[in-house]
């Protein structure tokens, strides 16, 4: 048998808040995924982790026809403070592209997800249960701890922050977004990326004169949404 080192351990996250020597009951989601896709047995071992109480090692209870049980042993890690507040405002795009979007935005650190409609929004239903499982599993993967919070989407015009949003427009000679975050990478901040039809023009005049926003251009190229809004976060963590 080979002896599997702690990184390689699949590692699960579990909302609740966890503490050493406590057992837990998985949900039937969690079950199916240890049980079925990962074909992990009973006594094997995996890393459960929380955004409050950090990282643990688990051994796994998996009786027949019922949902799995996770025992809690030592502490691996304590969860890190929460980075600061970076949200991505997005109008929806397709289906492979917005996957994509989401996995990634989660991996590289975003705190807050608020789709935006505009006028050329193209996806206007979202599965918010899907898009969740989603950022889950990229937190999982990429060994962080906190789950980015999605929000409800909002129309354009109903955006109110308390933070600056760097506003994505092309073909407008703004600012270089490089050079518009100087001053201010240690503050909260967002950034908001136009739909694959881009913004009309009455939304970028809007955007251009409603204070909160500043806007900004991602060069010369004019980039997809999910490669804007990627290129865009990387340079605001
Ligand atoms: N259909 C639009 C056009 O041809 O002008 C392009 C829209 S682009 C595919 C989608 C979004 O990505 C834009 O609304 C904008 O927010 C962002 N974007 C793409 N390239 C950009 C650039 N060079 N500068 C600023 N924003 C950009």
């Amino acid at each position: 048998m080979t002896v599997k080192k702690i990184h390689q351990l699949p590692r699960l996250y579990i909302k609740n808040l966890l503490a050493e020597g406590s057992a837990i009951t998985l949900g039937e989601g969690p079950t199916h995924q240890l049980a079925n896709v990962l074909r992990l047995n009973n006594d094997d071992e995996i890393r459960v982790f929380d955004e409050e109480a950090g990282e643990f090692l688990a051994s796994l209870e998996l009786p027949k026809k019922k949902n799995a049980i996770v025992h809690l042993k030592q502490q691996l890690q304590e969860s890190p403070p929460a980075s600061k507040p970076l949200w991505l405002y997005f109008a929806p795009i397709k289906k492979s592209r917005m996957d994509f979007l989401i996995e990634k935005a989660a991996e590289l650190g975003v705190t807050d997800i608020q789709p935006v409609l505009t006028d050329r929004t193209e996806v206007r239903d979202l599965n918010y249960e899907r898009i969740t499982a989603q950022l889950v599993e990229a937190i999982e993967q990429c060994e962080a701890f906190h789950v980015p919070r999605l929000h409800k989407a909002i129309p354009l015009k109903n955006i109110n922050a308390s933070h600056k949003i760097y506003a994505a427009l092309e073909r407008r000679h703004a600012t270089p977004l490089q050079q518009a975050i100087t001053a201010h990478k240690e503050d909260a901040a967002g950034l908001l990326i136009g739909p694959e039809g881009g913004f009309t023009e009455n939304e970028t005049e809007w955007l251009e004169k409603t204070p909160g926003f500043v806007s900004v251009s991602l060069g010369d190229r004019i980039l997809r949404a999910e490669t804007a809004a990627l290129y865009g976060l990387s340079l605001l963590i």
